[in-house]
């Protein structure tokens, strides 16, 4: 089954419904050593120099270069240079859902074509129980790091639906003391060990932004997954994603968010209109290079929780 890298959110049921195996290169930087030279934003400067030195072993390459993250489209062209067959992905900014499935029906070409169409309904059955996962979250009774171990490894189900539907199955349940209900907005935290960090600090994590993008987006073929995944909010205009955020914190009855940036991400430059426009006590932190979270983002993490008690 020939191995393919995705760089961001790229339809996994597409990918195995073409006997692809998804591999997403973000998945192994929190727990990477690799410190890049060359670099802006740490996340893409690192996949890319995996990429080009082949420490993924990956067969091809999905650049998704109109979305989510522009850096990409930079690196995913190294990549490119470097050899690796690659296509480049776009979703629609005015979410066109014409557009999105003819860039669907392109990367089915450069796959090879739909060889089992059953992929998309097994694969949404899945994103049924991520879904479900992440509601026991939200009522205590499965912690946040283990929703988010799970729900950001539906970018690409880990390349084996079988083997992430038996891990699903395993996950624990607890009762959780929620006692300060937060959303992290914004791009994952590179720190891997960040959900726990927060829950010993009094901080449950009760939606992960991005993470909820990849399991609430699905369909049983080209034209509902056009349909849906063109509502991707990270690559639509930020009115779109903050309606879509104001309601979704609502029903998470949060009591504050964190919005985590990255450094040299552009996405950074949003904070300022998410702080007007999300009601909520906020704490904007910033990240860099990837491993445990710092001792002075700790920091003000608890005091962000001293703040929220306060209020
Ligand atoms: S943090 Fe920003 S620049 Fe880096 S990969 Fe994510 S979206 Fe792209």
């Amino acid at each position: 089954m020939p191995k393919i890298g995705i760089t961001a959110l790229v339809p996994p049921e597409l990918i195995f419904a073409c006997g692809g195996q998804p591999y997403d290169v973000n998945n192994v930087i929190p727990a990477s050593k690799k410190y890049s030279k060359n670099k802006l934003c740490a996340w893409t400067a690192i996949w890319q120099e995996m990429l080009v030195k082949r420490e993924f072993g990956i067969d091809s390459l999905i650049v998704v270069a109109g979305g989510d993250c522009h850096n990409a489209l930079v690196d995913g062209q190294k990549a490119a240079m470097s050899g690796i067959p690659t296509h480049f992905f776009f979703y629609p900014f005015d979410g066109d859902h014409k557009y999105m499935e003819s860039q669907l029906y392109s990367l089915c070409s450069f796959l090879g074509d739909i060889k089992y169409p059953e992929k998309f309904r097994q694969i949404k059955e899945l994103k049924k129980a991520g879904q479900l996962i992440d509601k026991k979250r939200i009522n205590g009774k499965i912690s946040s790091a283990e929703t988010f171990r799970i729900l950001i490894s539906f970018s690409d189900l880990w390349g084996d639906p079988d083997k992430f539907k038996r891990a699903i199955a395993t996950v624990q349940e607890n009762d959780i003391e929620i006692n300060n209900r937060i959303a992290l907005i914004g791009v994952p935290p590179i720190y891997h060990d960040f959900h726990d960090i927060a829950q010993s600090l009094d901080l449950q994590i009760v939606f992960d932004e991005l993470p909820y993008e990849f399991v609430r987006h699905t369909g049983t073929g080209i034209s509902e997954v056009a349909r849906d995944y063109c509502d991707y909010t990270f690559a639509r205009p930020l009115d779109f994603r903050i309606e879509f955020l104001q309601k979704e914190l609502e029903k998470r009855k949060v009591d504050g968010v964190i919005h985590y940036t990255q450094f040299a991400c552009h996405h950074m430059l949003e904070d300022e209109i998410l702080r007007n426009r999300l009601d909520y006590p906020m704490l904007t932190i910033q990240g860099d290079l990837p491993g445990k979270t710092p001792e002075q983002i700790k920091l003000r993490l608890e005091a962000f929780r001293e703040v929220l008690e306060r209020s």
